[in-house]
């Protein structure tokens, strides 16, 4: 990097002179000695204020040299103007005569070196070391501005960093900070020079003992709080170290909403260890990582018994489980949605319990499926209860649609199926037919008999009506020894014929009751759905005037009512 340093004898050296000097011999002497010192000079000579600054502003050079005493300008001036041209080139003054008082004045203007033009023999080599002094002058200002920049940009960084970045003395004072200081603590760089680190910092203690031995210049770790500008305080992380100027360093990053976000998730943990449901979560293929202690207590399995298995396989009993069920349910939390149902499972003793559960997948900032929650409670007595409901329920229905006496429909049951059997036969255009049949004289029977031989006895003819009936026949109590049957699809004719093999099954047999053997025989009448009838009361009605007509006929007969006259119709 350095200069060229000519000798005799070298290969040319490029070298531009500005020459300030009136006298063009003088000049070209000048010229030539640096020629023949294998300097390859190019040279423009001026001799005003005028031609040197035009000169300086048109061309680089790399040496001025001046005559002290000219027409029109001189030595001083041109230095003067040299430096307000502010380039930093080699001012060598050649003159034909200076004083001592003079030159001492030049060189405390900046001139570099002054020659007589009567002993030029020092000119060359103050040539060659005043133009290496200038590339060292030049080397220096290169690192001295590489040096500014660097630190131009150590500042930005500081500047931009997003941790703070605090300057403190031995005392505590504050010195410095960055922006992101500013901001953390709500004041502004003047306000923070006024304070002591004490005013603004709350570390703890275990922190304050270590930072009082950090002299050993390595850099610390602490944390504690900030006091900010507005009260608030502030969690922070501080590195702290000795600066070599003996002034201490922090950088300091907010970590308050870390530090937050830890409490928050330390409550949900407390939450969850201390929950009343048993919850269990598992990774994102299913392979169990927690449970909590509500889960043991109710299965008996602890945590280390259950890690990195998969439920089903550990206490679901998955096999006493519908398998579509189980791919409906698998299926719904794979694609980020809820889960809710019911569950077999299997405790660690073997027995089995129905858990409620609800099963969420938790997801990644991202979308993707991290972990399952399942959250369950022990229903297994309430599928206890249900099921006995259920049971009782079902058993209440019969109870309130049966006779007790004869486990036959009791009346308004019959009813019921009446009204729903006229209307499907309205709808359908299918003939309906209704028997109504009562057992003659029965009073006899209890007179006789006693009351319980009557009883008997009508549990045995509903017994016999019963096997004499076809599946498709709706038998029903309606009260005391009266009997109804409902014959859907049938005619009334075809009605009458069944009622006939009835009515002769019934009299065919003997009743057994205590002590004696029955022969007891029944009165129908035969009805049948037919237009203008406005509903089974209208059939049931028919039905009644007709069987009366067999009583009246002296009993145990059948009589259809179409073959009712108007007269008997009326009597009844
Ligand atoms: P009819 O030939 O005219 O039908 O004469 P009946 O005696 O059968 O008719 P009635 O209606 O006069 O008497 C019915 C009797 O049935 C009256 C009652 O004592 C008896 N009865 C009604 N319900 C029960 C019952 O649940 N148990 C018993 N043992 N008897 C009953
Ligand atoms: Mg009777
Ligand atoms: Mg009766």
């Amino acid at each position: 990097m350095s200069r060229p340093r000519p000798e005799r004898g070298d290969v040319e050296f490029p070298l531009a002179v500005l020459i300030v000097e009136d006298s063009e011999n003088d000049a070209l002497l000048i010229i030539h000695l640096l020629r023949k010192a294998g300097y390859e000079v190019a040279f423009e000579r001026v001799e005003t204020a005028e031609e040197m600054r035009s000169a300086l502003e048109k061309g680089t050079w790399d040496i001025v040299i001046s005559d002290y005493n000219l027409p029109q300008f001189s030595g001083p001036a041109a230095l003067e103007l040299l430096k307000s041209a502010e380039v930093d080139l080699p001012f060598i003054v050649v003159s034909g005569v200076i004083g001592e008082e003079s030159a001492v004045a030049l060189m405390k203007a900046g001139a570099h070196d002054y020659l007589l033009k009567d002993n030029l023999a020092r000119l060359v080599p103050a040539v060659r070391r005043e133009l290496e002094q200038a590339e060292i002058r030049k080397e220096r200002q290169r690192a001295e501005q590489a040096l500014r920049e660097s630190e131009e940009k150590y500042r930005m960084l500081v500047e931009q960093a997003s941790d703070a970045i605090f300057t403190a003395d031995l005392d505590g004072l504050l010195l410095d900070t960055n922006n992101a200081g500013c901001k953390l603590l709500g004041y502004t760089i003047e306000e923070i020079r006024k304070l002591k680190v004490d005013d603004i910092a709350n570390l703890t203690p275990g922190s304050q003992l270590r930072l009082n031995g950090l002299a050993s210049g390595e850099p610390l770790l602490i944390e504690g709080e900030v006091l900010c500008k507005d009260g608030a305080l502030k969690y922070v992380e501080v590195s702290a170290r000795q600066l070599p100027d003996g002034n201490f360093q922090g950088i300091v990053r907010d970590v308050t909403e870390r530090k937050q976000a830890e409490e928050k998730l330390r409550q949900l943990s407390s939450a969850v260890e201390h929950s009343p449901s048993a919850i269990v979560i598992s990774d994102a293929s299913g392979h169990i990582e927690y449970v909590n202690p509500k889960f043991t207590a109710l299965t008996g399995f602890t945590l280390e018994e259950v890690r990195g298995k998969i439920p089903l396989n550990t206490y679901g009993a998955g096999e006493l489980q519908d398998e579509a069920k189980r791919s409906e349910h698998w299926q719904t939390i794979r694609d980020g949605k809820e889960w809710r149902g019911e569950m077999l499972n299997r405790k660690k003793d073997g027995e089995t319990y129905w858990e409620a559960a609800s099963i969420s997948p938790i997801m990644n900032s991202a979308g993707i499926i991290t972990h399952f929650v399942a959250v369950s409670e022990d229903i297994t007595l309430r599928k206890e209860n249900e099921e006995k409901i259920k049971h009782l329920n079902a058993g209440l229905e019969k109870l309130a649609m049966t006779d007790h006496l004869t486990s036959l429909y009791n009346r308004r049951y019959f009813m019921q199926r009446g009204a729903e059997e006229f209307k499907r036969s309205r709808r359908t255009n299918h003939p309906l037919s209704l028997l109504m049949l009562d057992i003659d004289h029965f009073k006899r029977v209890n007179d006789t008999n006693g009351h319980e031989a009557g009883d008997m006895t009508l549990q045995q003819v509903a017994a016999a009506l019963k096997s004499s009936l076809r599946e498709t026949d709706i038998l029903g109590r309606m009260g005391g020894e009266e009997f109804a049957v409902l014959l859907p699809n049938t005619l009334s004719k075809e009605a009458a014929l069944l009622a006939e093999r009835i009515r002769h099954a019934v009299e065919s047999i003997p009743f057994e009751i205590p002590g004696a053997t029955l022969t007891i025989t029944i009165s129908i009448g035969v009805a049948m759905q037919a237009e203008g009838m406005s509903g089974i009361d209208d059939m049931l009605r028919n039905a009644d005037v007709a069987m009366y007509n067999a009583k009246h006929r002296g009993g145990n007969c059948v009589m259809r009512y179409e073959n009712v006259s108007d007269e008997e119709q009326r009597l009844r």
